[in-house]
Order: C-alpha cells, then sequence, then structure tokens
C-alpha cells in the first residue's frame, strides 16, 4: 500500500500534523511526501523548508518525496483535458458572495477561501464541511470560454457515491446535493484543491488516503472526480479525529501555541510532542 502526506506550505507544521502524520506513518504503508502548494499565492519557501526540517526533527521520513503540485501544471492539464473531451468542462463568473447569497454564515463564506490543506484541521477547509455553499449551475450553459479569469467548473450529474472508510464504516454522498458542480481551477489559474489531490492520488498511485475527519464531505466528489478522468479503482479511505482547541473549535495555523518549531524552542522533546498528540485526539 501507497499513502501520503501532504501538507500545503502556507504555514508552519503544527500539533494537527503530527496527529496526522501519526496516523499516515502508523497506517503501515509506504509514505509518499508531497507539497500542496497548489495556491500559489499563499505558498511560501520558508514553510515549505519548514516542512521537511520539522518532519526530519520528529522522525517520520517519507519513502518517496514526490515534490510540489506548482511542478505538475502539466499533469493537471493532460488530466483537465480529459474532462473536456467529455464536455464536463464549463466556465463560470460568478462572484463568491453571488453564489453565497443562498444564506451561508458569512464567516463560513470567508472561511471557504482560507485555504486546502490535507493535513492541517482547519474550519471548512477546502470549502467543505456543514456551511459549504452548493453552487446553482448558473453558468452550466452559458457558453463561457475557457480562459483565465474565469473559474472552471465540472459537471456534476445527480447521484450518490458509497464508500467503506476504514475507521468510520460505509459512507453515502451525493455531490450534486452537497456543493453542486465544484470548481477545478480558480479564476487566477490555481488549480483547485479537489482537482490537484484528486489527480495527484490517482497518477501517484496512492491507494490509502489518511486525512482527518473535517475532510469527510469531500471524498465522494474525489471519487467521482477520479473515475471521470479513467482511474478504475478509488483509493481506501480512512478519516482520523482531529485535535480540538476547545470541543468546538479545531486547531488553525494562527495558534502559534501550538507550532512543532516553537514546541521545540521551548524544550520539548519529539517523544513529547508526539506524545501530546495521542492524548489531545478527541474520539
Ligand atoms: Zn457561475
Amino acid at each position: 500500500m501507497l499513502t501520503r502526506f501532504a501538507p500545503a506550505p502556507t504555514g508552519w507544521l503544527h500539533l494537527g500534523h503530527v496527529l496526522n502524520a501519526e496516523y499516515v506513518w502508523g497506517s503501515g504503508a509506504r509514505v509518499l511526501l508531497r507539497i500542496e502548494d497548489h495556491d500559489r499565492d499563499r505558498s511560501r519557501p520558508e514553510y515549505e523548508a519548514g516542512i521537511y526540517q520539522d518532519l526530519e526533527w520528529l522522525g517520520y521520513r517519507p519513502d518517496i518525496i514526490a515534490g510540489r503540485q506548482s511542478d505538475r501544471d502539466d499533469v493537471y492539464r493532460e488530466a483537465i483535458e480529459i474532462l473536456r473531451a467529455q464536455g464536463l468542462v464549463y466556465a463560470c463568473d460568478c462572484t463568491r458572495s453571488e453564489i453565497g447569497s443562498g444564506g451561508a454564515p458569512a464567516a463560513a463564506r470567508a472561511a471557504t477561501h482560507a485555504g486546502d490543506d490535507e493535513a492541517t484541521p482547519k474550519p471548512l477547509r477546502g470549502g467543505v464541511g456543514p456551511y459549504e455553499l452548493r453552487y446553482s449551475g448558473r453558468c452550466r450553459n452559458r457558453g463561457l470560454p475557457l480562459v483565465d479569469g474565469y473559474g472552471w467548473r465540472v459537471r456534476t450529474d445527480p447521484g450518490v457515491e458509497r464508500f467503506i472508510d476504514e475507521r468510520l464504516g460505509p459512507q453515502e454522498q451525493d455531490p450534486l446535493r452537497q456543493c453542486g458542480d465544484f470548481l477545478v481551477r480558480d479564476r487566477r489559474g490555481n488549480w483547485t484543491y479537489q482537482f490537484a489531490v484528486t489527480v495527484d492520488d490517482w497518477r501517484q498511485e496512492i491507494d490509502l488516503v489518511v486525512r482527518g475527519v473535517d475532510l469527510l464531505p469531500s471524498t465522494g466528489r474525489q471519487i467521482r472526480l477520479a473515475r471521470l478522468l479513467g482511474r478504475e479503482r478509488p483509493p481506501a479511505f480512512l478519516h482520523h479525529p482531529l485535535i480540538m482547541k476547545s470541543p468546538h473549535q479545531k486547531l488553525s495555523k494562527s495558534d502559534r501555541d501550538t507550532g512543532v518549531r516553537d514546541l521545540r524552542a521551548r524544550g520539548w522533546t519529539r517523544e513529547q510532542v508526539r506524545a501530546a498528540v495521542q492524548s489531545g485526539a478527541q474520539r
């Protein structure tokens, strides 16, 4: 089996990442390290260097270093052509506020832009979660050109995706009802989280995805997308508990008190850091 550890270089590693790493390396699968810098605006080289340094210090060693998503633009272009050839991709000029006028709380709307990172617990990461915005399909038949400056969406048919989570058991999700036609590329030309990870997991032959339970709602659409791309068998999924700051608040990158390098500077050992996440995970 091959799994992956896939942090975004948009902040320092913190205890949320460490918990994910415990599950990833604890799965018994070989581990591929992928730097999820699909959001070029928010990714920073110093954070990427920090990921390597902190993983080394913590004692997690990847079996394969797959590098950055930003170096794989040709792979994503090849994949989008597979969808375009099926007539599944269209351009959308709706603003976030137009899509969000359906009544989602303003905080949730803001949070959908806050970033996508497989290994970081964050409210509404990737735009998924209880306040997820559902796109109406307004631009489906408008025939806008697929160029930079527009978002690109994938036409999503009705239908339930079923999968068995290795911890949570059988799951059912209907992506059209959850989110509608989802973005694969944003108007600034960034490949989206949903698209980039689905393509990567397929092309990098990942057959076990281990990530936080906050990403559970996006699994159905990733399975759907993988099938549309031509992946014959989806990976297995395991969604693990998150470390909570309080019963209702997840950790985020702004929580400096949980940063690995801050804890290290305060004299924590790697054993203490790894033990802290084991006891802090909410079951
Ligand atoms: Zn639109």
